[in-house]
């Protein structure tokens, strides 16, 4: 077998999923060497996850190709409750908001898997030279622990082979993934990705000697098995049938979202779908394994079909048209482990799978790699120490955890039979249906994720949990801990992300949603509510602020490479609240607008809460429940998660902050 030279990289991906890319992304974002693998010739085109939380939008927000998914996609506005009346016949009981309103600039849409890897591939394209290599297999891995604290080190060396075309096709549910590319509809630009990377290399091995590693290889990762990690939790006995159809039904709500219980025939969850389709998952309670091994060739879309008909009776349901169908038992688990020396890494499927009908898989694994790539990124590029990277699994392994137990109850009450009556005791209650749903719906948005205290987070509370309850040292120095003042804002969390409010900007009076600033480039940033600017005292403070920013040996001078603009590490954007008719750009601190010789002065960084002409107040103090006279600093992370809040004096506590976090440059 040919042997292709050796070769090196920052980060090596396995598995281009929906982990995988977001991986991609950031490395692309941030500038490092990366390579992404993946097994198969091709990405998929239909089927699989579909739902997008309102936190995964804001993320692809950030990094610029929300609005595709929000042109292409279906908007998920009302869920409507269905539930047997005394008779047994399902009637329509209730109908909640999908999204818990307010929470958010975006509300949760569905869209198939297929385009949202499409939106990440065309991302890097436009940002990188990062090309997915496709049908290419890792088949050996060794780490040399002696040298994983070594910044300069590639200390994990892995070694790959290019497939051929038979052995990178995979068979899913009997039919070829390309026989998937003509049924769908919206494959055309989908077509270059039939093209491998790897063509012309097929049968030739490589060995690649890599600093990180991220196993993204999906729910039978081979990253896992190679580190000898192993997933903790059941496997159910649930089969469970998914449906991708264009409906012909007379059911009244066939174009919202619905959980149907029915008396005696199960359960159904309806998800509207683009392009007229609509998803049904259906609980098979006729193949339930019951401990055994379930013969899947008995399961065919049939058999879907017809539970779903027996649950939506007296309504009628046929289809002509099917897009994608599948079946598969769940097994609800974390892994035991997220990372090994902090070198190599698992997300998304490697290290938890659970039901899908809270359509929390897909979301939950990008947003593992979401909170990982930038601190990669950072490290490699020399900007970061080395701790930032234990607080993946400290607070991602939590997550997962969360999302388990949360899994586990709504499966219950979601397949559970209906109680009759109060007296019914082996029942499921609908109100406590209800509820649970209600309740979920801020867990299943991803806007509840609160990270606990770590160098990156200062919150009060211990940083040595690494998730898993196992105490591994220190994160931070307890002595020396700079904790936030959480008191000086309301509703801007620690640990959780920075939320998002109409501003105005300064000098051109348009209305913004502040979100839209917080991009994801890999600079942390300290947004400085600088309160009532009309306030003599006020404007003093803000001034003090900018000239302590400004001094050269301050934090920001000291952690920005000389040759790099001020803002590249840090960036500073400003709110008042002052009325922004009575405030000049021109008259704040340098620091808050800098001067660039070729470009001028930047007029993207100050900000006011005022009313616009055409949309409104956004009343941004009141939401973020800041004091609109005194204001407050807050340092959000890369990933906009809030990491310390604080005055305008409090320098030091910033200088501290960034002391734990990042390298002097200088
Ligand atoms: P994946 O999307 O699984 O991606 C893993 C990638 O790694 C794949 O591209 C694979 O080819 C590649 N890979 C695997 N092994 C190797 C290897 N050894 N070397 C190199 N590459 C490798 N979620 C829902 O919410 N609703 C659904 O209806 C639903 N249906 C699903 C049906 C199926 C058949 C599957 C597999 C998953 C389904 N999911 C569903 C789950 C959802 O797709 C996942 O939660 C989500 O895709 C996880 O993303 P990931 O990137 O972690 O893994």
């Amino acid at each position: 077998m040919l042997q292709l030279e050796d070769s090196k990289c920052d980060l090596l991906i396995t598995g281009a999923g929906p982990a995988g890319l977001m991986a991609a992304t950031w490395a692309a974002r941030c500038g490092i060497h990366a390579r992404i693998v993946d097994k198969r010739g091709t990405k998929i085109f239909n089927g699989q996850a579909d739902g997008l939380q309102c936190r995964s939008l804001e993320i692809f927000d950030s990094f610029g190709f929300a609005d595709r998914v929000c042109k292409e996609s279906n908007h998920m506005l009302e869920i409507c409750l269905w539930n047997p009346d005394e008779t047994g016949r399902i009637r329509r009981t209730d109908r909640i908001p999908d999204t818990i309103p307010g929470i958010s600039r975006f509300q949760q849409v569905v869209l198939h898997q297929g385009r949202i890897e499409r939106f990440f591939l065309d991302s890097l394209k436009e940002y990188s030279d990062i090309e997915i290599e496709r049908g290419v297999l890792p088949e050996q891995l060794e780490i040399d622990h002696s040298k994983a604290e070594d910044e300069r080190a590639y200390p994990i060396k892995v070694k790959i082979r290019h497939l051929d075309d038979d052995e990178a096709t995979p068979v899913q549910n009997g039919t070829n993934v390309p026989d998937g590319l003509f049924r769908s509809s919206l494959a055309k630009d989908d077509t270059d990705d039939l093209i491998r990377k790897s063509r012309g290399k097929e049968g030739t091995t490589e060995v690649i000697r890599t600093k990180y590693m991220i196993g993204c290889d999906g729910a039978h990762s081979w990253t896992r098995r190679q580190l000898d990690f192993h997933m903790q939790g059941e496997q159910t006995d649930f089969i469970w049938g998914v449906l991708d159809i264009i409906p012909i039904t007379n059911f009244p709500d066939i174009r919202m979202r619905c959980a149907i219980h029915s008396a005696e025939s199960g359960s159904i969850m309806i998800i509207p779908r683009e392009n007229r389709l609509v998803r049904f998952y259906i609980q098979l309670n006729e193949v339930n394994s019951a401990g055994q091994q379930v013969d899947r060739s008995k399961i065919t879309p049939e058999i879907i079909l017809k539970a779903a008909q027996k649950i939506m009776s007296p309504y009628k349901l046929t289809y002509d048209y099917c897009d994608w169908w599948t079946a598969y038992q769940i097994g609800q688990r974390v892994g035991n482990s997220f990372s090994c020396d902090d070198r190599v890494f698992l997300a998304g499927d490697a290290v938890h799978t659970h039901s899908p009908k809270a359509g929390q898989g897909m979301n939950v694994s990008m947003q593992d790699t979401y909170n990982l790539g930038w601190k990669i990124g950072l490290v490699v590029k020399g900007l970061a120490k080395r701790s930032i990277l234990r607080t993946y699994q400290s607070e991602r392994r939590r997550i997962a955890q969360d999302l388990i137990a949360f899994d586990h109850r709504f499966s219950r009450l979601f397949s559970g039979r209906p109680a009759k009556d109060a007296a019914d005791e082996a029942g499921i209650s609908m109100a406590e249906f209800k509820d649970a749903f209600e309740k979920g719906n801020m867990f299943a948005s991803g806007l509840a994720v609160d990270y606990g205290a770590s160098i990156l987070v200062a919150k009060p509370g211990d940083s040595a949990d690494q998730g898993d309850g196992t105490d591994v040292g220190p994160i931070i120095n307890s002595i020396d801990k700079v904790v936030g003042k959480q008191e000086l804002a309301g509703n801007i969390k620690l640990g959780m992300r920075f939320p998002s409010f109409q501003v105005l900007n300064q000098s051109d009076a348009r209305p913004w949603h502040f979100g839209q600033f917080l991009k994801s480039d890999g600079r942390f940033r300290i947004i400085v509510l600088a309160g009532n600017l009309k306030d003599g005292k006020q404007w003093k403070r803000l001034q003090g602020f900018g000239e302590s920013l400004a001094k050269p040996d301050s934090f920001l001078h000291r952690f920005t490479p000389s040759a790099k603009p001020v803002d590249s590490v840090i960036e500073i954007l400003v709110i008042h609240s002052a009325p922004r008719k009575q405030v000049e750009l021109l008259d704040l601190h340098e620091i808050f607008h800098p001067f660039d010789e070729k470009r001028g002065w930047d007029y993207e960084k100050v900000f006011v809460d005022d009313v616009s002409y055409h949309e409104g107040h956004g009343e941004a103090y009141k939401n973020f429940g800041v004091d609109k006279e005194s204001g407050c600093v807050v340092i959000a992370r890369p990933d906009q998660y809030v990491g310390w809040i604080g005055e305008l004096e409090d320098v030091r506590d910033i200088d501290r902050y960034f002391s734990e976090v990042l390298i002097p440059q200088i």
